[in-house]
């Protein structure tokens, strides 16, 4: 199923079975998105955006404060379905991807109305400068599985808020809540046509989406190697590109720290969504002075983890997306085991009361003893994987912190007033938390330095991303006569 256009329409593509990769239930059957279906879409977005880019910011607005209460309406149901499709825990689910999805819809409800530019003046003789925040277009968006509904919030809000049309395709594999919302948008009145979700696959969907000469802009999210695919295609029309890529977040705790609170903050923020979060905490590098006492105590917290039917409210650890992925995350912890590491918890396909042997379980897991030569240290897991090293002075913190191709997140535990502001301004990521790691806030951009990407989600900041600027000047002389123009009319400059 697919919502193109205001309607829910089945797609032409292929069949297309997705099962929960927890308990093996069927989750969704629909026929993914085919390349016709992706001009359906892009044309429904076309045909709206002249109407749509003349509303006022206070109608977009009213319209999103509206979706934000039809999603609340729908909250409970939203929730039990990107548990079900992804395999993360209900209490993720109800706790984190929905609400923090709806405080987006507010967000930017309220965003819309504050759209900021330089102030009118007079820079010009004669005249008056104004600056127009306009929308650009239709927007083709490409999302990840991993948080399905939020990835789809966040793409969608800032986009339409400021007046674009969008398409958006969906992974494949969690299509359900990604369609709630526009089916909720189409009810609560946003044209047809201003929100389109479609879902399908990467090569045939998503290419065909990027490539289509009327889409303007094409903002991705999803692994640094598709999205270096994804530029070079919009490259090709010269077309705008936002990407949101992969990260390999440290997580630096100085000698000063608060040992408790940074282990809690490790094994939260490397198992969230079972670690297949680009923020996660996945490089701990800790003073060796603590070190041992650190990986001691988030091995006994990984250990208490309860990991099991996604469904119950009891379980803290879900399962991962698929079999096949947890078979990748398995094989790396392997690789790395083999090559001498030491695998202080989990490592291990856990048996779980409530799985099959397909079940995308996976156990928390912490590994010391690598160099930074190693996989794990350098390569993006996706699981619930963390890796420690230790470190013996600040300056060796922060060049370990700095040890990847990646930029996206990172975190510095300290008590310390100068070591938290140093590691902020040299660490480089798009974010640094001091003393917490995880919390993504609407009002606060996000986005990667490096290869983890550019451009701004969430925030004022994303409209610099889904709007273009022009200069509108006002001439206000009182007569025909221009003196720049004397440059040109020789002849009138002698006769004056
Ligand atoms: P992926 O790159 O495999 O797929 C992402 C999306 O791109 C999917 O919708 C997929 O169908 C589509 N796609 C694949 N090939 C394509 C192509 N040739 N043309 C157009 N579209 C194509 O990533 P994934 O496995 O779905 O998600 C995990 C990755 O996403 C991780 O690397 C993670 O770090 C990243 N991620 C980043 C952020 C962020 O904000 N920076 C957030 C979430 C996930």
């Amino acid at each position: 199923m697919h919502v193109i256009n205001g309607q829910r329409t089945p797609g032409t593509g292929p069949e297309f079975v997705r099962r929960s990769p927890a308990t093996g239930a069927e989750v969704a059957r629909y026929r993914l998105a085919s390349p016709a279906d992706v001009d359906a879409a892009v044309t429904a977005a076309a045909e709206a955006f002249p109407g749509w880019k003349n509303t006022t910011p206070g109608e977009r607005s009213d319209l999103l404060f509206a979706l934000a209460a039809g999603l609340e309406a729908r909250a409970a149901e939203l929730a039990e379905l990107e548990s079900a499709q992804t395999g993360k825990s209900i209490r993720l689910a109800t706790e984190f991807d929905v609400p923090g999805s709806i405080d987006n819809a507010r967000f930017f409800a309220g965003a819309a109305r504050q759209l900021t530019g330089l102030a009118a003046c007079s820079y010009w003789p004669n005249s008056t400068s104004m600056t127009r925040r306009e929308p650009i277009g239709v927007i083709g968006s490409i999302a990840p599985w991993n948080y399905p509904l939020q990835m789809a919030a966040w793409k969608i809000f800032p986009a339409v808020a400021a007046g674009n049309t969008i398409v958006l395709k969906t992974s494949e594999l969690t299509p359900g809540t990604s369609l709630i919302l526009a089916e909720v948008a189409a009810e609560v009145g946003f044209p047809p046509g201003v929100i389109n979700v479609i879902a399908g696959d990467g090569q045939s969907a998503g290419e065909a989406l990027v490539r289509d000469e009327r889409v303007v802009m094409t903002s991705f999210t999803g692994s640094t190697a598709v999205g270096r695919k994804v530029m070079e295609m919009c490259a090709a029309k010269g077309a705008r590109v936002h990407l949101e890529l992969g990260g390999k977040a440290p997580f630096v705790v100085f000698d000063d720290a608060d040992v408790e609170a940074a282990a809690r903050g490790a094994v939260a923020g490397s198992l969230i969504n079972g670690g297949q979060d680009c923020t996660a905490a996945t490089r701990a590098i800790v003073h060796r002075s603590i070190f041992e006492d650190f990986c001691t105590r988030v091995t006994e917290l990984m250990n208490g983890v309860i990991i099991g039917d996604p469904a119950d409210e009891a379980t803290d650890l879900g399962s991962l997306i698929s079999a096949e992925h947890r078979d990748r995350v398995a094989a790396v912890v392997d690789r790395a085991r083999a090559a001498g590491a030491q695998i202080r918890c989990g490592g291990t396909i856990p048996a779980t009361a409530s799985g099959t042997e397909d079940s995308a379980y996976y156990a928390p897991t912490l590994i010391t003893g690598i160099g930074t030569g190693a996989e794990v240290w350098r390569e993006e897991i996706f699981g619930p994987v963390l890796v420690a090293m230790p470190f013996d002075d600040e300056d060796e913190a922060i060049e370990l912190a700095n040890d990847t191709v990646y930029g996206l997140a990172a975190s510095a535990w300290t008590t310390t007033t100068r070591r938290a502001l140093r590691a902020a301004a040299e660490i480089e990521a798009g974010c640094v938390w001091i003393n917490e790691h995880i919390p993504i806030i609407s009002e606060m951009p996000h986005g990667g330095y490096k290869a983890s990407g550019f451009g701004k989600d969430m925030s004022q900041y994303s409209f610099d991303e889904y709007t273009q600027v022009k200069h509108v000047l006002i001439d206000e002389s009182p007569d025909a006569h221009r003196e720049w123009q004397d440059i040109i009319f020789t002849t009138d400059k002698e006769r004056a």
